[in-house]
């Protein structure tokens, strides 16, 4: 692997679009994912509310792509994975990580994706009061658990009509991404 080239850089103090003070830390920094190209990873966080907000962008323009993924052993966790804040994140049966304001784009990894979920589903089981679905949570993390051991087989699925986003893989299938006339 050749030297990843890393530019960075912070601008600090910036006027936060949540409570409009001048307290964001806007940080940009590009770097080289193989077989994916440069991408931009944007990152600001406000000093004040909390406010925070990451994504990832690929320097040149990209289709509406679907990747179809099947984890079958260990060795898929370290499957690199571009995830933008426009993605859907599917796992069948498991969880849906959905786009929208809230949702953060990030470089990571097939384990990192996992972990995630997993994160959500403990925060989800402690909140949970029925008996039932925490059982229905318990097992869930089970089944991540099993996932991440290469014990499971499970489909992951992500759809990003800005393209920004990859499951980079020889075993991974690309598709081009049909993006419904309503939606545009
Ligand atoms: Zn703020």
């Amino acid at each position: 692997m050749g030297e990843e080239k890393l530019k960075e850089e912070d601008f600090e103090y910036q006027p936060c679009p949540l409570c409009n003070q001048k307290t964001l830390i806007l940080t940009e920094r590009e770097t080289e994912v193989p077989y994916f190209g440069k991408v931009y990873l944007f990152s600001m966080t406000c000093n004040n509310c909390k406010y925070h907000k990451a994504d990832v962008e690929a320097t040149e323009q990209k289709e509406p792509v679907k990747y179809e993924f099947e984890i079958s052993s260990e060795e898929d966790m370290k499957v690199r994975v571009v995830k933008s804040s426009e993605a859907t994140v599917k796992l069948p049966h498991i969880a849906t990580i959905t786009p929208g304001p809230a949702s953060q784009g990030y470089v990571t990894n097939i384990e990192g994706i996992l972990s995630r979920v997993k994160y959500q589903v403990e925060a989800a089981k402690e909140m949970e009061e029925d008996e039932e679905d925490k059982k229905k949570a318990k097992n869930l993390l089970k089944k991540i658990t099993r996932i991440t051991w290469g014990q499971e087989k499970q489909k992951l699925i992500i759809e990003d009509s800005s393209g920004n986003s990859a499951i980079i893989s020889d075993k991974a299938i690309k598709s081009p991404l049909k993006v419904k006339a309503l939606e545009r």
